[in-house]
Order: structure tokens, then sequence, then C-alpha cells
């Protein structure tokens, strides 16, 4: 049998690469106009990190995690997402001594051992930024103001941004109290998963996609009823300063995010276009996560969005960039002498930035113009044994059908002025 790619994973390939290229450019100027730089981090961590980084009664610590021993019997666990390894590389790097906010971004893998679908992958791939060391609400709105500028950027539209604040751990211990006061008649109607979140981390339980138990959570009390006024001064300041940003959100209540080291702002941006897995972007305010492995208390705000899904609701509505020819020009070498030369040639070309490529396997001149014509060149180059003892290149216009001769020793020049003046 032959041996596939695993179940989840996909093979990028040329065609579909100059996306993700797209994308990924524009994330970066956009990252590089609000101050954010680039991390990278290692592709899988002690499993200890995402335990206590993500948490245990989280989906992804509990089923989804790629975990393995390696040679000297340490756990390891190939990373699922990324905001537990910037927390760790900012303590280890000391970077809290760097002047702060320190405003970091990522690009990368992720593995998450899922049931694949439309959307949902075993390695999929994630943007992402995390700002450590300020707790200030004007940060919150600088963060989703980047994800929404970018998705203007890239011509996304219908998309719905849901803010919420889930408090801080005092104010949600009283929400805590009163939703498992609301639940505990009804405990019995909700999902299995629900039923354990029941004491260990109600405030998912609102989260549930399972229909029964949002019919349960229906006019559960949410966050917003408890906010204490630290917590609601700052959510009220971030939907105003989001507000004269132009930003256009949802406040939506039942946004929750259920570990405690989760603080204050939360949001996710969705495009239900792109079928169930329609949630883009997910986000928010982890005050308490530093200190959880082991670091200061530090502030840190982030959010993680999936490129694969971005590139769908992209494809969905039409907004990715049109295919751009391969080569400027194409080198038509006939004879072994004229293709000694004629690479020479193209060395030339190429050593100035201009996309130039020939035949490799010696075809015919027909099948080398189509070729050339395949690939979009502007020019083709022809150099054939009668050009060669005359010293000239024939400059062949492919679009125009044109075509003139040039001096050899010119032609470099001539080729690169029409390069330059994009003709
Ligand atoms: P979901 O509810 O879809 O499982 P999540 O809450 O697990 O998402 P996060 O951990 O917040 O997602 O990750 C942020 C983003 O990463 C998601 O909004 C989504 O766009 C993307 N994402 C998460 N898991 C996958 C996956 N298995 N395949 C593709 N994209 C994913
Ligand atoms: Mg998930």
């Amino acid at each position: 049998m032959t041996i596939q790619r695993p179940k989840g994973t996909q093979d990028l390939l040329p065609g579909t690469i100059e996306q993700w290229q797209y994308l990924e450019d524009t994330i970066r100027s956009v990252c590089r106009e609000y101050g954010y730089e680039e991390i990278r981090t290692p592709m899988f961590e002690a499993t200890e990190l995402f335990q206590r980084g993500v948490g245990q009664t989280t989906d992804i610590v509990k089923k989804e995690m790629y975990t393995f021993l390696d040679k000297g019997n340490r756990s390891m666990t190939l990373r699922p997402e990324l905001t537990a390894s910037v927390c760790r590389a900012y303590v280890e790097n000391k970077l809290y001594g760097q002047p702060q906010p320190v405003k970091l971004y990522y690009i990368g893998p992720m593995f998450r051992y899922e049931r694949p679908q439309s959307g949902r992958f075993r390695q999929f791939h994630q943007f992402g930024v995390e700002v450590l060391g300020a707790d200030q609400a004007i940060v919150d709105a600088e963060v989703i103001s980047l994800v929404w500028n970018l998705y203007r950027r890239l011509g996304l539209v219908g998309l719905e941004v849901h803010v919420n604040s889930v408090g801080c751990p005092t104010c949600r211990a009283s929400h805590r109290e009163q939703l498992q006061e609301f639940l505990a008649v009804r405990k019995a109607e909700l999902c299995n998963d629900c039923q354990e979140r029941f004491e260990r981390n109600p405030l998912r339980i609102l989260d549930c996609k399972n229909p029964s138990c949002q019919a349960v959570t229906a006019g559960a009390p949410t966050t917003k009823d408890t906010l204490c006024a630290d917590c609601s001064t700052h959510f009220a300041r971030v939907l105003d300063i989001l507000g004269r940003a132009g930003v256009v959100y949802r406040v939506n209540p039942r946004l929750v995010r259920g570990l405690d080291y989760y603080t204050k702002t939360a949001f996710e941006v969705m495009v239900e276009e792109i079928g169930a897995q329609s949630a883009i972007c997910g986000g928010g305010r982890y005050d308490k996560l530093v200190e959880e492995i082991g670091g200061p208390p530090t502030a840190g705000i982030g959010f993680a969005m999936g490129i694969e899904r971005v590139l769908a609701a992209l494809q969905v509505q039409d907004k990715l960039p049109k295919k751009e020819p391969k080569l400027f020009a194409m080198l038509i070498a006939l004879g072994e002498k004229a293709q000694t030369e004629g690479f020479a040639l193209l060395n030339a070309l190429r050593s100035q930035g201009l996309p130039a490529g020939m035949d490799l396997l010696g075809r015919s001149l027909k099948n080398q113009l189509k070729s050339a014509d395949r690939q979009g060149a502007r020019y083709a180059l022809i150099l054939g044994e009668e050009e060669l003892a005359r010293n000239v290149l024939v400059i062949k216009d492919l679009s125009l059908g044109e075509q003139r001769e040039v001096p050899l020793t010119d032609a470099v020049e001539e080729i690169n002025k029409n390069y330059q003046r994009g003709v």
C-alpha cells in the first residue's frame, strides 16, 4: 500500500501556497503597523506546560493533545496552541525586564487530535498575538482592533465580533454560585460533559454547543450581572474605545472562557458563510496565566486566528488575489552551445531579481514556446545557433506577438528595462 499523509493534515501545493503567502504577508504588514514583533517557539514543549497553561479541564488537554514520551522518558506534547508557550518564553527569557508591554505575534502550525471535518484539522495553523505586561483597557481595544483591521484589509465582510467580560476570580466566584444555583434543578438535562463541568467549571456550560444544554442555560445568569466595579469599568472603557475606533461589535454575555486565569475581556469573531466551524478568531485577557506557569504576576491578552478558516472565508467571498504569472522571461535556447550561453544570460537576469526560466529538457522550439506561454512569461528570449553566430538575441513579446533583435551584450539591460517599467 502506498503511504498517505496522516488524517487531518494537508499538503499545501503550488497553486494554493500563494494564497497562504498572501495572507501571511498581509498579517505581517498589519502587525508591523501595530508594532508587534514575531516570536517563534518550539513545535513541542513539556506536557506540563499545556496542562497548566491551557488547563486540565479543557477539551484540548483532556482529549486533543499529541503527547508522547521522548527517548529520555520525558512527556512531550506537540503544541496545541501558543499562548502558554509564549508566556513560558516571556518568563524564561526574562522579557519582563524589557520595556513593557511586550507585543508579540506568531504564525505557525498547531496540533490537536480532533475529528477531521470541514474547517477542522489535526494540523492546522494559527496567527496569534499576545501582549504581556499591560492591564489597561486600551490594550484590549488595540488587540481587537488589530484583528478587525486585518479583516478589513483582506476585504472580508459579514463578520461578527462578539465581546464579553468574564470578570476576575473575585466577581466570578459569585457568578459561579448563582449559575450553579440556577442549573442545579435541571442538571439532569445537561449533556455528560456539562454534568462534569457543573462542579469543576460551570461557566463553560454557557458555551456548550449541545442544543439541550443551550435550552437549559437560556435564562441563566451571565457574568454581566455580577461584574465587580473594577471589571465593569474596564469593560465599559474597552467598548467605548472600540466604538470610537469604528470597530463594529456585539456584546455577547454568553461568550465565556472557563478557566480561572482568564480575566475580563473575551472575544470571538465569526463568519457564518464558512459553515459549522464559523469561529475564525478567539481571544481574551489572561491576567493570571503567567503566574500559573511560574512567572511573576503579569497581565496578558491575546487572540488566535485559524488560518485555514480565514482562507475559506476569503475563498467564499472571492477575495483572494488573482494568480500572478510565474515568470517574466523565458529563455528558449536551441542546441547545447546556446543553452550554455543562455544559462549565463539567465544568471545575470536572475541576479538582478528578475524571474526568468528556461527549458531544462531540450524540447523543440514549438514546445518551448508553449511552455513559456503556460507559465505566463511576458517575453520569450530566443537563442539559436544562428543568433549565437551573430551575437544577437531575439526578444519576442508574447502578449503582442512582436519580436526584435538586440546585441547579446545589451540583452540583460534591455530586458531589465522592460521589467522595471512593468512592460
Ligand atoms: P472550536 O470551537 O472551533 O473548536 P476553539 O475554541 O478550540 O475553536 P481556539 O483554541 O480558541 O479555538 O483557537 C482559535 C482559532 O483557531 C479558532 O477560532 C479556529 O479558527 C482555529 N481552530 C481551532 N481548532 C482548529 C482546528 N482543529 N482546525 C482548524 N482551525 C482550528
Ligand atoms: Mg476546539
